[in-house]
């Protein structure tokens, strides 16, 4: 069956890597739009070999650049900070793969639906900051949201065949990180270089950096309870350094139900893009005799706070999930440009929810407002920590 996608943060690491499973499924799937920020070089060569009819960059100087990189090429090339979700409407697409980096994909992966695209979601962020939302849209729409993430995913798999009635838990893995085995103290002097070696996965730099505070768990947790309308005391976390096992599924018999497969992102968008088929893969084959050994461990909620901070919200609900992630979001900006340490992330996270007055998340408003405020608030904090 030819699908026709829009790819939405086409040249961050999901995007690029959507585009490279859509080469190896070249006959059946078309690429008709593709949405970036401001990195024309990446985005003129996928241009150049895809021929999409629309393109959208959300940095207007960098589109005014493109616009003249491009003239000789018949493309429709829309720029500002809604190109994105311009393209995500695109009529001729059936598919939008949702990879922009955080609640800036929230918008453009609304417009997806409401435009009768099935959507593969990579930007776990808009389902953190607006699950019931976006899955109101959907299931208004009558649209189907497919997980790109890697653990939901393979609960997705896990769950195909079976009644949510009947499921216990929903166990996530998470590979701990770079830090899984240093102690608090050891965690406050790690610098950036060293929270973006992640040991098992090779992923872009913002949830590299939440994979080494566990806050990408924390908004994995949040992610599964609305991808799955689990209830919140369901679902957990454990961790299994190999991240072989990429999720698992324990029903009320008591049967665990686990996905294993390679450490390769391509494994599960390939998933999304050619569901319900499981086609022909080229990620690597695992041999487990080689692995030989599987642990599972309970993480540690004293030395990573920001998998306490995940529960916390996803029990608590409405907008603090939203405040969890926009916190998160600006402090790890701060982070990578040398403003705050390690540990103020979670700290400043912290901070902020518990100065947030939290309201029911049912509206776009509520959601975006506390997404400014949380902003705000860690920025106003961290000029105060003053590094
Ligand atoms: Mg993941």
């Amino acid at each position: 069956m030819a699908r026709s996608i829009v790819v939405l943060g086409s040249t961050g690491s999901i995007g690029t890597q959507t585009l490279e499973v859509a080469k190896w499924h070249r006959s059946d799937i078309k690429i008709v739009g593709l949405a970036a920020g401001r990195n024309i070089d990446v985005l003129e060569k996928q241009v150049r070999t895809w021929r999409p009819q629309i393109v959208g960059i959300a940095h207007p100087g960098a589109a005014g650049l493109f616009r003249d990189r491009v003239r000789d090429l018949d493309v429709e090339i829309v720029s500002g900070e809604d190109a994105a979700s311009t393209v995500a409407s695109c009529t001729t697409a059936d598919l939008a793969v949702c990879a922009i980096v955080g609640i800036d994909g929230l918008m453009p992966t609304i417009r997806a639906i409401e435009s009768g695209k099935t959507i593969a979601l990579a930007t776990k962020e808009a389902l953190v900051a607006a699950g019931q939302i976006v899955m109101d849209k959907a299931s208004r729409y009558g649209m189907e949201i497919l997980p790109v993430d890697s653990e939901h995913s393979a609960i997705f798999q896990c769950l195909r065949g079976h009644d949510i009635t009947s499921v216990r838990r929903l166990i996530l893995t998470a590979s701990g990180g770079p830090f899984v085995d240093l102690s608090k103290e050891e965690m406050e002097a790690v610098t950036v270089e060293e929270a973006l070696r992640h040991p098992t996965w090779s992923m872009g730099a913002k949830v590299t950096i939440d994979s080494a505070t566990l806050m990408n768990k924390a908004l994995e947790l949040i992610e599964a309870r609305w991808l799955f309308g689990m209830d919140s005391h369901k679902i957990h976390a454990v961790i299994h350094r190999q991240s072989i096992v990429h999720s698992m599924v324990e029903f009320i018999d008591g049967s665990i139900l686990a996905q294993l497969g390679s450490q390769d992102m391509r494994l599960a968008i390939q998933y999304a893009l050619c569901f319900p088929n499981r086609a022909r893969g080229f990620c690597d084959k695992i041999d487990l005799t080689e692995v030989g050994t599987l642990t599972f461990e309970e993480p540690d909620l004293q030395r990573f706070s920001a998998l306490r901070l995940g529960y916390e919200a996803l029990r608590a609900g409405g907008t603090l999930p939203c405040v969890l992630n926009s916190a998160n979001e600006e402090a790890v900006g701060l982070f990578m440009s040398g403003q705050i340490g390690f540990c103020d992330i979670a700290r400043l996270v912290e901070e902020a929810m518990l100065s947030h007055e939290t309201l029911d998340g049912s509206s776009l408003d509520q959601v975006l407002t506390a997404d400014l405020w949380a902003r705000e608030y860690v920025r106003k904090q961290a000029g105060r920590i003053g590094r």
